[in-house]
């Protein structure tokens, strides 16, 4: 891959990051020629840090890595454009991007949702959470398949806390394959808004 690095005085050329499912904007970062490489062999954006003057992969810290995708080069060399699957919020402000507000909202749902992310990126044997990710997406998907059964089982049920429980059921369920699928309830929410408009 050839990259002018040269053009600026530094050696640092601009790398601009994609989600590579939803086609946003999420970072802008710095590389040098070591960056790139280390990116490329680890398959983790990489970047060259001009505030702690070293490399740094985002996500070191917080887990928060981005996964490669693709790597192109713009019309004349000085410019990359990474796809990438954020593993959680890119931003350090906690935002999905950062163009983006913070989700203040700390309704439980949101703190449950966190958790969920919390158990997929920082497993442990204990959880129960940690177990269906290691199961991988179609175990998932059919977990959740047998909890909507459950709920319109009971839905015809008179039995308001059995309906109560399998609907909590699914929507937790629902939240894990979500967050397994790389997504979040504000993906869904958002094409709902806009389905509104
Ligand atoms: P991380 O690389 O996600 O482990 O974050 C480590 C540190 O890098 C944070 O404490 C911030 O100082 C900085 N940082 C993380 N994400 C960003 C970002 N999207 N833009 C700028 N700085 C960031
Ligand atoms: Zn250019
Ligand atoms: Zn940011
Ligand atoms: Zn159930």
């Amino acid at each position: 891959m050839q990259i002018d690095f040269q053009k600026s005085s530094d050696g640092l050329v601009p790398a601009i990051i994609q989600d590579d499912k939803t086609s946003k904007v999420l970072m802008l970062g710095f590389m040098n020629q070591e960056a790139l490489d280390k990116t490329m062999t680890d398959s983790k954006v990489t970047f060259f840090s001009r505030t702690k003057n070293r490399l740094w992969t985002k996500g070191e810290t917080s887990g928060n890595f981005l996964i490669v995708k693709d790597l192109k080069v713009d019309c004349d060399q000085d410019t990359i454009l990474i796809k990438a699957t954020p593993v959680g919020p890119v931003c350090h402000t906690g935002a999905d991007t950062c163009w983006d507000e913070v989700n203040v909202s700390n309704d439980f749902l949101s703190t449950l949702e966190g958790i969920i992310a919390d158990r997929k990126n920082n497993p442990s044997e204990k959880s129960y959470t940690a177990s269906l990710f290691a199961k991988g997406i179609n175990k998932i998907a059919q977990k959740v398949g047998e909890e909507a059964v459950e709920v319109v089982i009971e839905a015809k049920d008179s039995n308001d806390d059995l309906f109560l429980n399998e609907s909590a059921d699914l929507l937790f369920h629902y939240l894990i394959l979500l967050q397994a699928k790389g997504f979040q309830l504000s993906d869904v929410i958002n094409v709902l808004k806009n389905r509104h408009k």
